[in-house]
């Protein structure tokens, strides 16, 4: 059966051959707990295809997602749990062989095309075949480093790119171009890994503190992390959820829904105004909202794994003004509001599982 979808490889490089027996053996195990945390990610909706060799594999079918920046996402989060797990590695290691000196310089480069592929059945385990996959297993050899000086990349093919509707997202990448004696050209766009990885960690966690919690809705959904995180920030999704007539979200950075952004809903004659200033992938994000007599209030949305699904927690603060007499005012309006508040995080939960089980439900069919 021919299919469609996104196709990545992703393989860890740094290390040259090693003849002394203990250093071949620490450097086989230092590779396979790498890989192991990137295959351990890579779980529904990817699906993983072993092809023998060492980088890994995996593909997702069209339709899987629903946005381009959450597929985005969702490989700079395997570049984190990489950075991650190396570090632990390095922290855990007292050894000074060649290979255990070398682990900080190992590094991550991903390839994403989008093509089509045959899906056969062999020996009871599905085996692809397609010129695409060629494709992006070839592309793994590339000048990519050399050309550009990104080191941890992610490499997003014309035709990844086109399929994701990158769009703006791709202002922020590098072009690039490989040739290839037997497959021509390729171009796509260079992403590094590098300094959004760092960028985020830099940066300050914005989140409702638990000593200031005003109330708590929580909701389990039957999908993976990523897929739920897709369905909650999708904007159509989002304004379903909120029951708004209208909802758009400004302040795009190149193209990328994040810290800064304002969303603005429209309900009957009323806008709403939230603005983000937390965002992180696929653990939590926090805006902040304007409540009624000008007051704000925060909220973060936090997503965690469960053993068969993933559990939403809805956090909101206690509503602050501008001084002491201000927000004591707020929270006295705002005390009836609150059951009403809460009620309606309730039933955008139920809207949100209710969507998502039947479009899941179709996409599976
Ligand atoms: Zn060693």
């Amino acid at each position: 059966m021919r299919q469609q979808g996104y196709l990545l490889v992703a393989d860890i490089t740094g290390y040259s051959e090693f003849r002394d027996p203990e250093e071949l053996a620490h450097a086989e195990n230092i590779l396979r707990e790498l890989f192991g945390t990137l295959i351990g990610q890579l779980k529904a909706p990817w699906e993983i295809h072993e092809l023998g060799t060492d980088p890994i594999f995996a593909c997702l079918l069209d339709g899987d997602i629903l946005q381009g920046q959450t597929l985005l996402e969702m490989v700079e989060h395997l570049y984190r749990l990489f950075t991650k797990k190396r570090e632990q590695i390095l922290q855990n290691t007292t050894c000074s062989c060649k290979a255990c000196e070398q682990i900080s310089a190992l590094s991550l480069g991903i390839v994403v095309h989008h093509g089509s592929f045959i899906v056969n059945e062999v020996a009871g385990a599905e085996r692809l075949s397609g010129e695409d996959l060629a494709v992006v297993h070839t592309l793994l050899r590339n000048r990519i480093t050399e050309a550009t000086g990104v080191e941890m990349y992610a490499f997003f093919t014309e035709a990844a790119a086109n399929a994701m509707s990158l769009g703006e997202l791709v202002h922020g990448m590098k072009i690039h171009t490989e040739f290839y004696e037997q497959l021509g050209q390729h171009g796509g766009f260079v992403h590094d890994l590098h300094s959004i990885w760092k960028r985020t960690k830099e940066s300050r966690r914005i989140y409702v503190d638990t000593k200031n919690l005003y109330f708590r809705v929580e909701g389990d959904f039957p999908a993976p992390l990523a897929i739920v995180w897709d369905y909650l920030t999708e904007p159509e999704r989002w304004r379903q959820r909120l029951r708004a007539n209208y909802l758009s979200i400004k302040g795009k950075s190149q193209g990328r829904v994040g810290v800064g952004c304002d969303q603005h809903c429209v309900f009957g004659k009323q806008v709403k105004t939230q603005t983000i200033v937390d965002w992180r992938p696929f653990d939590y994000f926090t805006t902040d909202l304007a409540t009624p007599f000008r007051g704000t209030m925060r909220q973060t949305t936090q997503l965690s794994e469960t053993e068969d699904s993933t559990r939403v927690s809805w956090y909101f603060s206690k509503p602050t003004g501008r001084n002491l007499a201000h927000t004591l005012l707020i929270k006295l309006k705002m005390a009836f509001a609150k059951g009403r508040m809460r009620r309606d995080v309730k039933k955008g939960r139920q809207i949100i599982y209710d969507l998502m089980e039947t479009e899941l439900a179709e996409g599976q069919s």
